[in-house]
């Protein structure tokens, strides 16, 4: 059987918690905001994987740079072409591109092909938003990682829901 899976790091509650408020205060009316509890940053999406690299990816979580990710989300972005506004950061964040690296050439190693386009870390917060207004507010959030989170992602008729499937 094959699962959708990426690789993502993801805020703490109060974090996320924090994120949902600024964002409601903000833009209260957004056609397709990211539910709360699926905020995350993707380092790699996987795509379709098969059972057996599933499991090579797993075991290979456990070599990839354990060390605390923090950097601060204060940025507001906008992907006309695709109609998303997330949240990113002005900063290097040095630490989280090498990461997403890491993992792409996991993902390679494993015979997954993964996208070759530049990585941005970003947070979604809504896609399907045309045109939005800036913030009101400019976000200061600082972000910090615990783990890195291995998800499957399940659309059903309750929207899509990411279920964890291993972490380092
Ligand atoms: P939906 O697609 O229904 O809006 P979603 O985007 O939250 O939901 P997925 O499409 O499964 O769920 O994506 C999971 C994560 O992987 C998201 O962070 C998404 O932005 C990212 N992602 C999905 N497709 C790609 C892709 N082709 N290239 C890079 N990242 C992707
Ligand atoms: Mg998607």
């Amino acid at each position: 059987m094959v699962k959708r899976l990426f690789l993502a790091l993801t805020p703490d509650t109060s974090t996320a918690l924090a994120i949902e408020h600024w964002r409601k205060q903000n833009w209260p009316q957004l056609s397709r905001p990211t539910p709360t509890q699926n905020l995350h940053l993707t380092l790699c999406f996987l795509g379709d994987v098969t059972e057996s690299q599933q499991r090579f990816v797993t075991a290979g979580m456990h070599d990839l740079s354990s060390e605390k990710i923090t950097f601060n989300l204060n940025d507001v972005g906008y992907w006309p072409t695709q109609e998303i506004l997330y949240l990113g950061t002005t900063e290097a964040a040095g630490a989280c591109s090498n990461l997403a690296r890491e993992c792409a050439s996991l993902a390679a190693r494993a015979g997954i092909k993964v996208s070759q386009r530049t990585f941005v870390p970003h947070i979604t917060l809504a896609r399907r938003c045309v045109n939005p207004a800036g913030p009101l507010l400019e976000p200061d959030f600082r972000f910090t990682a615990d783990g890195i989170s291995l998800y499957s992602s399940i659309l059903d008729k309750a929207g899509v829901r990411y279920v964890e499937q291993a972490w380092v």
